[in-house]
């Protein structure tokens, strides 16, 4: 029987960065991935990098959020050098365009907002929003400059993460997925996969939206798929340096010209994988109306992938109550963004058995928790 230190199942942006890490750290680590890693929602993303919540419900997730922008640059240039691989990285900020007629009120409660949470956000005028990124609409009201944001060519970083990973001493297993994590007692001893046995002394499970269909894991990580459809344009003789947002889309400018535009939330299963002339009709022209020299632009791709959404849309990061199994998954719209931090934690707890930022809200067992908690308050 293969034996590591640590075993992981799932080889897209989130187990890659932590096989690099605990790699980095001395430990054997293998990953088993049961397809090629790195072409799910690590590929199909749109690489944004921006800690400020888009609802209420995720400012829980802030402190998280910034604690890995501030890791990006270091994590980047650790990659880029281990890999020899280019990421994409653009710190550039992005700019977010209002265009309600009621913009004054709007631009000081985000602004406070963001200000509330630590997060820096300048207010724009309209005039001064279109100077800095020309391709702008003549409509935009008002904008919000967040400096500190910023985005990452997530299929770059994914691919030279692994490749980082495997230089650094990790093994990566092509079409060997996990079938089951290996129990003896309360202990997890590996991962059961599709011909064989593996021993690991931690096991860890960051197989995105399909975590929780490796057996003994729907409890820690009932995760499921919130599919996204993108395009990528070309417009030659448009100007665009910042991710661009507006309430319905966002823009993102790529190294190599291209703009991405994004995404639809769809709840429609695994198997609907595809783009569909609604979705990318609703994405363009979203996009048009943020940026309406978009129109004469040229459609060069569309995709769809699937994020892996829990059910409270928070991460679930840690350890369980089951000796040597963690837990990586849950990202939803926030896995390359969280990225570098969740590698980090990963790596204290199994190397120091602490944490630099509390997870304790990301716990796995959180999903237990509140089922017990619903058992007890059913009517007899
Ligand atoms: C359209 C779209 C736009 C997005 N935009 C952003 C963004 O702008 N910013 C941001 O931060 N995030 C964004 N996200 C979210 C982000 O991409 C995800 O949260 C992140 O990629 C999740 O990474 P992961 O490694 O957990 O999952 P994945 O990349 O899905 O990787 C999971 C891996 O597990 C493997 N696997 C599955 N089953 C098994 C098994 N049984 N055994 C072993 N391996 C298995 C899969 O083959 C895959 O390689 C976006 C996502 C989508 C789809």
């Amino acid at each position: 029987m293969k034996k590591f230190d640590v075993a992981i199942a799932g080889g897209g942006v989130i187990g890659g960065a932590i096989a690099l890490e605990l790699a980095r750290a001395g430990l054997s680590v293998a990953v088993f991935d049961r397809q090629q890693p790195g072409q799910e929602a690590s590929w199909a993303s749109a690489g944004i990098i921006s800690p400020a919540p888009e609802s209420p419900s995720m400012i829980v997730t802030v402190p998280l959020a910034k604690a890995s922008v501030s890791l990006y640059p270091e994590f980047v240039a650790q990659v880029e050098e281990i890999s020899g691989k280019s990421v994409g990285f653009r710190p550039k900020g992005t700019l977010e365009a209002l265009f309600s007629h009621d913009t004054k009120a709007e631009l000081s409660t985000i602004i406070a907002l963001h200000h509330g949470l630590g997060l820096r956000a300048e207010p724009l005028r309209a005039e001064d929003a279109r100077e800095l990124e020309p391709a702008l609409s003549e409509e935009v009201e008002a904008a919000v400059l967040r400096p500190d944001e910023g985005s990452v060519d997530n299929r770059a970083l994914t691919g030279a993460i692994l490749e980082a990973a495997q230089r650094s001493g990790a093994e990566i297993f092509s079409e060997n997925g996990a079938k089951a994590i290996r129990r003896e007692g309360n202990r997890c001893a590996g991962l059961i996969l599709q011909n064989e046995k593996v021993e690991a002394k931690w096991t860890i499970i960051a197989a995105g939206c399909f975590s929780a269909m490796i057996e003994g894991i729907a409890p820690y990580a009932p995760v499921r798929p919130a599919k996204g459809q993108m395009a990528a344009l070309r417009a030659d003789d448009l100007k665009m340096e910042r991710v661009l947002w507006s309430e319905k889309i966002y823009l993102v400018p790529r190294n190599d010209g291209r703009i991405l535009v994004g995404a639809t939330v769809e709840y429609a299963g695994f198997d609907n994988v595809s783009s569909t002339a609604g979705g990318i009709t609703k994405i363009l022209s979203a996009a048009i109306e943020l940026a309406p020299g978009l129109a004469n632009a040229r459609i060069e791709e569309t995709w769809a992938g699937l994020r892996p959404d829990s059910p409270d849309h928070l991460p679930i990061l840690g350890p369980t109550d089951v000796d040597g199994l963690l837990l990586a998954t849950g990202h939803f719209r926030s896995g390359i963004l969280l990225t570098p931090i969740t590698a980090r934690l990963v790596r204290e707890w199994i190397t120091e058995q602490r944490v630099s930022v509390d997870w304790d809200r990301f716990s796995p067992l959180r999903f237990q928790a509140a089922a017990t908690d619903a058992a007890r308050h059913a009517p007899a």
